[in-house]
């Protein structure tokens, strides 16, 4: 089964990095207010560039003046399970993509669905299906409080 990864990322505002692997790489969306558990939470993800698959396992710092600079921390890990469409490639070119995931905090059948009508941007939308793991009024851990707050606290 292919592998997922979710980076929660302190850069000059927090969100959540969502990467499935797809065809040997890893397709991105960056989610401000990170997954949610809560299947009456539609969580706004903006597609991002593709990482290659070694990336999955980056934690630490991303220098100052770096695109994305800031703190990542891995957030969650695991595989996941295309459903429909079994091809993630054609669910990507179709703009949806319904999948069950098993990673240690995300769990059960998720949606990812394209957006039309927004200009210029990739956007797509994050959803939690239905099922024994659907958490309602379920809150995201945030692990850390990010290392430039750390600085700014510091100085
Ligand atoms: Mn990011």
């Amino acid at each position: 089964m292919p592998s997922f990864v979710v980076q929660e990322h302190h850069s000059r505002r927090l969100h959540w990095d969502f990467r499935l692997e797809v065809a040997g790489t890893l397709k991105s969306w960056a989610v401000p207010k990170g997954p949610s558990l809560d299947p009456h939470e539609r969580r706004f993800a903006i597609r991002t560039p593709d990482h290659s698959l070694g990336w999955a396992k980056f934690e630490g710092e991303i220098p100052a003046g770096s695109y994305g600079a800031g703190e990542v921390v891995l957030w969650d890990e695991g595989e996941y399970h295309p459903l429909k469409p079994q091809d993630p490639e054609e669910g990507l070119r179709k703009g949806i993509l319904i999948f069950r995931m098993s990673g240690h905090r995300l769990k059960g059948v998720f949606a990812l669905v394209k957006l039309r009508g927004v200009p210029k941007k990739d956007a797509w939308i994050l959803i939690k299906k239905c099922d024994v793991f659907a958490r309602t009024g379920w809150r995201i851990p945030i692990l850390s409080d990010g290392f430039q707050t750390r600085l700014k606290k510091a100085a």
